[in-house]
């Protein structure tokens, strides 16, 4: 179990500050402690910005944005490479950081916070330009094909990222690297347990040479982020969070129409095959729903398994979490982040117990200090139980046995939420019917949740899992405006201008029969119509006309 150390006293514990266009601002607001899961008690402290504070977060961002903006993709990549390089150079103290503040253990740090961001800088700084080239549009009207039009992704202006705690460097990482690449500014408020990691981030930015005001992070309660998301100089929100806090932030942008980009909960199911390799299966399964404690949006949190299988899947599942090693810095799995988060992964357990679960690993809180919850699998579940329904966010694993692959995916589909589902099977056409037929922004075969670490896959969810991607092309896309641009160097005016009157009338009528009409006929009859028009030759340039004759048919 973890090791225990005795709090820091008060006035020895250092504190910290928020980042304000590359220096440290000490809040007006109240300090907040940084307080070690484990049990080690409180080991330093932020102190919090007040409003009018925060909102210079905003207005840094704003002034630096025309710049940053207008830099070129390759000196903006260059800058995301340099905050790639600090971030390997402090690894080992980033993730230990983490290992403090958020619980994981510095292994898992490394391989789920600190690869996802370092790979996500390294993609945004090579593809950035090349996913947001200009795109040439062909017209497809015969009258309008002559325009030179293309569509430009212009970037948006200050981004507000909020963060939640579960993976409080990765998800702050990938979302601010997305909206820099894509020549926003921003401002990152980081979840308030895990402060200290995202004032982090402010230093990195700072020693990595990004121009001041280009990422600021501010350190602030909630009350004042929800100030913060009513300001009409945010161009967009990047929140990552729960579903209840993402309708509050919806809301709030509602005020200003502010475009959201919403990452929120899940309830990811796993649907195991009778023809499933069980061994790799039930490995998958128990680090797709132990990782980080269960305190992944998208960890394995229900699964339904065929019942030919379903008892020798439950064995190895149960042999496979007894292994676990929970605590320490080289344990497999940290405490949970919060206590109140603890919580509900007993009420879930318990009330699952009371309609006839039962607990085949786990299910005890351990005596002691520290957040702790051990490995949990439960058997004999249904949808009546919270556990099956409502995100547990927890290390705790129920597995219902089902009658077919049919009732397997009917029950994995029966969530309000749908972030990702994974199938276990080693046919290829169950495969494919699996990936069509699970309801999720995210369907993988033979694995789980990894897929946030490859930056070109997106990510995002359906129903109330959110709104919009991140990562890949999509994610990238969500942090820039597509704006259509059209030009033509001619004189004249154009056919549809003033005035109209009788002749505009027939001639506009024939243009359309001419290029709508049922039938050769009909179209060619309002063809001559249309070229006996004088209006028609006064205004239309025959040469745009004739080079796009195939719109014709
Ligand atoms: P949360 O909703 O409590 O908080 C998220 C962030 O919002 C925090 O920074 C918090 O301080 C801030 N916040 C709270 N109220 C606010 C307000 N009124 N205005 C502005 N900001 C406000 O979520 P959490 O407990 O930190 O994180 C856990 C949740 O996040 C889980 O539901 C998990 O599934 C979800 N999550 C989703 C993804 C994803 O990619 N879909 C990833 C990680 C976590």
């Amino acid at each position: 179990m973890a090791s225990f150390a005795p709090a820091a006293p008060a006035a020895d514990r250092p504190v910290h500050h928020s980042w304000i266009a590359n220096r440290q601002v000490p809040g007006r607001g109240p300090q907040r402690d940084a307080v070690d899961p484990a049990g080690g008690g409180a080991f330093a402290s932020a102190s919090l910005l007040d409003a009018e504070q925060a909102k210079g977060a905003i207005a840094a961002a704003q002034q630096a944005f025309p710049a940053w903006a207008a830099m070129p993709f390759a000196e903006r990549g260059r800058l995301l490479l340099r905050l790639r390089d600090r971030i390997l150079g402090e690894a080992e103290e980033i993730a230990q950081l983490i290992h403090r503040e958020q619980g994981k253990p510095p292994a898992e740090a490394h391989a789920v916070e600190i690869f996802p961001a370092l790979e996500a800088l390294k993609h945004l700084a090579l593809h950035a330009e090349e996913i947001l080239r200009d795109d040439a549009v062909e017209g497809q009207s015969l009258l309008l094909a002559h325009k030179d039009s293309r569509i430009v992704y212009a970037p948006l202006g200050p981004v507000l990222v909020i963060t939640p705690w579960n993976y409080p460097f990765g998800i702050a990482m990938t979302g601010v690297a997305a909206a820099l690449a894509a020549g926003n500014t921003v401002v990152l408020k980081p979840a308030p347990a895990t402060t200290l990691i995202g004032l982090r981030i402010g230093a990195l930015a700072r020693d990595a040479g990004l121009p001041d005001g280009v990422l600021s992070v501010v350190a602030v309660e909630d009350t004042v982020a929800a100030t913060l998301t009513e300001d009409p100089r945010i161009a967009k929100i990047v929140f990552t969070g729960s579903t209840a806090t993402g309708r509050k932030i919806m809301t709030a942008a509602a005020r200003n129409l502010t475009p959201v980009l919403l990452e929120l909960g899940g309830k990811d199911p796993a649907v195991v095959c009778r023809d499933a390799d069980l061994d790799r299966a039930a490995r998958g399964i128990v680090w797709g729903a132990f990782v980080n404690a269960g305190q992944t949006c998208a960890s394995v949190e229900r699964v339904y398994v065929e019942e030919a299988v379903a008892e020798e899947f439950v064995a190895r599942v149960v042999e496979e979490a007894a292994r676990l090693r929970v605590g320490g810095a080289d344990g497999d799995m940290g405490p949970m982040t919060l206590e109140r988060q603890r919580d509900i992964v007993e009420e879930h357990v318990a009330d699952a117990v009371a309609r006839g679960a039962t607990v085949r690993a786990g299910g005890v809180t351990p005596k002691g200090p520290g957040w702790f919850y051990p490995p949990t699998v439960l058997t004999g579940v249904d949808h009546t139980m919270r556990v099956m329904r409502e995100e547990t966010f927890g290390p705790v694993l129920p597995i219902m046995s089902v009658p077919s692959l049919e009732d397997a995916i009917r029950l994995a589909n029966d969530s309000e939420y749908g972030l990702t589902a994974s199938g276990w099977t080693r046919d290829p056409d169950v495969a494919r019917r699996l990936c069509e037929r699970l309801s999720a922004g995210v369907v993988t075969i033979n694995d789980c949740v990894y897929s946030y670490g490859e930056p070109t896959a997106p990510w995002g969810g359906v129903r109330q899992s959110g709104i919009g991607r991140t990562h890949g092309a999509a994610g990238l896309r969500e942090m820039v405006s597509a704006k259509y641009v059209a030009a033509e160097f001619r004189r004249g005016p154009n056919l549809w201008w003033y005035p109209y009157g009788g002749e505009f009338h027939r001639l506009m009528s024939a243009a359309n029969a001419s290029l709508h009409g049922d039938g050769i006929v009909l179209r060619l009859r309002a063809l001559i119509t249309l070229l006996g028009s004088r209006r028609f030759w006064r205004r239309v340039r025959v040469g745009g006309i004739l080079r796009h004759i195939d719109k014709l048919f």
